[in-house]
Order: C-alpha cells, then structure tokens, then sequence
C-alpha cells in the first residue's frame, strides 16, 4: 500500500464513532450463552457500512460474526479477532453494568474492557479501510466470536473455516504493552483430567471382598505430587488443583463404593502438550498398581500452550508502529493466562498478537476501559494492517 493511502486510512478513524459504538456495546448485554443481541449489532453496523459479512450460528442462538474486507490482489491474510461474551455481573457494582457511564477519562460497563473496547477499536479500523478505499494486496478479516470466557467454541468454530489460513491473528484483549500490560509472547495451557475408578462392591462388612474405589482414588490423589511435571525457563512448572470428587452411595447402605470419579486442573507450561500430560497421568496411576481399573480422560476445555518467536513478522512490525503511536517501546512477557490464543496459536500454530485498551477491573465490579487508550489502539490497528499487508 503507498503512503497516501495510508494517510487516508488512518483520517478516517474516527474517534467520536469508537467511542459510539463501544457504547452502543456495553447497552447490550452479552454476557456468555446471550451473545446474539451484541451480533446483531456487529452485524447491522458493519453492513451500513458496507463490509462484507455475515452470522454464522455455532450453537442455537449463539452466532459468531465474520467479515472481510478484500484486496485488490493476492497476498497475505491478516485477520482480527475478538470475543463479544462477558462474564456474568458479579457482586459489588456501584454503577448499572448495563449503562456506559464517562468517569473522567473511564467508559464504566460490563466488558469494557474484556473486551467490547477492542471489538470497537476493530471495527473503527475496519471502517476506515472501507471508507479510504485503500489499495492494498490480501485481506482484512474479523471474527467476532462467542464462548471465550467458557470453551472457546466461537473461535474453534472460526478456526475450522478457512480463517484458519490466515497469516497472523490480531486479538483484541486488554495488552496494551505498557510495563503492566505487556504483550503475551508465550502462554499457559491447560487441561481438566477426568478420571474415573472402577472397583468391586462387596458388603460393607467384609470390605476385601470388593476394591474399594474411594479408597483406590485416594491413593491416586495423594501421590499426585509424583506426577510427572516439566519446567520451563520462563514458566516454571505448571500446577494441578483437584476440583471435585463423588463416589460412594446415594442413600445410606453399608456397601463397598464400586466407583468414584474426580476431576483435576493441571496448568501446562510450554513444552507439555495435553498429549503428554494423559500419558504423565497413566503412568502414574500403572506405577500405583491400584487394584481398581482406572479410566482417564481429558474433558473439554483443552488449551494447548506456546511460545512465539520473537522475530514473528506481526511482532516486528508491532516493534515498529508501537514508538511512533505511544513514544514508547512495547512491552513482551510470557503470561500464565488462557486466552482465545491458545486455540489459534496453540492449536492452529498461527502467530497472534494480543493488542487492545489496558485492563481496567476485568470479571471485578464497575469495570471499566480508559478512554483515551481508543485511538491509539485504533490508530496501531491500522498501521499494523498496512504494513503486514504491504510486505511481499
Ligand atoms: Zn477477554
């Protein structure tokens, strides 16, 4: 892309819009399983402006958002993402979540921040490709997705469409790459361990008779500090919480349990794949030499993890455009966080910058998103979006 167009995509941000429609956002509530009010609007507004788009229903009543802006020629693909559910409204607001209330320089609301702020700053840019009619080689695409504070079922289902061949992901959560907001350049996985024992019932009076599955899960549980875990040199070693355990009789009868089942978080750090961790966890359980017969299984959600290089083009170029917007360098860190990333860098393998408004209270009362932060956020959109796709 030349020069001149770029000038004329970044006139036609428009900041009293970004603000607008970030409002327009935080009065339509989208908390998680309710997010097709919000599509709807992503939907109606970038059709008046004239980009190309549609719903795609994942789940009944649940549709993600896809649009794209084409080139005018081959080459690459650069595509946004962001997530439209918010988690529920929890105790301690001072404020209506659902009304968008100006505190100074804070935009006050449910999702402020996680992240309808980054949703609109996408859509301000995507606005100024259109309307500047800029030239340029590829694609600009978006998925505006459901499901990111749960299973991430919008942006699987986006990554099962032929966004999946894109070159780089932008994704809109809270990073601004200041000390405090630095960019993720490699993140957590994580994974929930299923795991069911299967002993013999027998009388409660005469328990060798049967394999006594709370008993056996025991032994499981309590040698969980043997299982194998890695480190890594900027993560350390992952962790693992057991969540939940049943077993045992419905009503009272003196009857050896036959079965007991529990589930375990275990965190992984870069190097682990949930692969790994199910044979870490079967070895463990053969080395017990449990009577009972164990099934183990991982249970959705399964978040891989990864590490980016730090040569990645997306990453170089948010080195380049990060001083001239803000006057200062970026930040990078690697983050114990889950992040629709861990889908699409590691699942998909493809590279993605996490770049939005900084976090202000996000999942804590009177959420909120610094006002200021819009146009620049929305400015290094569009100035990434140009140089990536004028690269060869
Ligand atoms: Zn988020």
């Amino acid at each position: 892309m030349k020069f001149k167009a770029m000038n004329d995509v970044l006139q036609h941000l428009d900041g009293d819009y970004n603000r607008r429609i970030l409002a327009d956002m935080i009065g339509i509530p989208s908390i998680i399983g309710n997010e097709s009010k919000l599509a709807n609007y992503i939907h109606r507004e970038l059709t008046s402006i004239g980009i190309e788009n549609q719903m795609v229903e994942i789940e009944p009543g649940r549709p993600n958002v896809y649009a794209r802006i084409p080139g005018s020629r081959p080459g690459k693909r650069l595509h946004f993402n962001g997530h439209m559910d918010t988690v529920p409204v929890c105790e301690g607001w001072t404020l209506d979540p659902f009304t968008p209330t100006i505190l100074g320089n804070r935009m006050v609301g449910l999702g402020a921040s996680d992240m309808k702020a980054g949703l609109a700053c996408i859509i301000n840019m995507l606005r100024a490709f259109k309307l500047s009619g800029a030239d340029f080689a590829g694609e600009i695409s978006l998925s505006a997705v459901i499901d990111e504070e749960a299973y991430s079922k919008g942006t699987r289902a986006a990554m099962a469409t032929d966004f999946a061949g894109c070159d780089a992901v932008v994704i809109a959560e809270a990073y601004s790459a200041d000390e405090t907001h630095a960019i993720p350049l490699g993140i957590t996985g994580k994974i929930l361990y299923e795991i069911t024992v299967k002993g013999k019932a027998a009388h409660g009076f005469f328990p060798d008779k049967g394999i006594n599955a709370i008993e056996e899960s025991a032994r499981i549980l309590s040698a969980l500090d043997r299982l194998n875990m890695r480190t890594h040199p900027n993560f350390g070693k992952g962790s693992l919480c057991t969540l939940k355990i049943e077993g045992g009789y419905q009503i009272y009868t003196v009857v050896v349990p036959d079965r007991c089942r529990f589930e375990i978080n275990r965190m992984l750090v870069p190097g682990e794949t949930s692969q790994m961790a199910l044979q870490d966890m079967h070895e463990l359980v053969r080395s017990l030499d449990l009577k009972a017969e164990v099934e183990i299984k991982l249970k959705p959600p399964v978040y891989e993890s990864f590490i980016m290089q730090r040569n990645e083009p997306i990453l170089q170029i948010l080195d380049e455009v990060y001083p001239l917007v803000t006057g200062k360098k970026p930040h990078y860190a690697y983050t114990s966080v889950i992040t629709d990333a861990n889908v699409i860098t590691g699942e998909h393998g493809i590279p993605c910058l996490h770049l939005g408004p900084p976090m202000g209270n996000i999942h804590q009362p009177d959420e909120y998103v610094l006002v200021d932060w819009l146009e620049p956020v929305s400015r290094m959109y569009a100035m990434i979006a140009e140089r990536f796709l004028s690269e060869a």
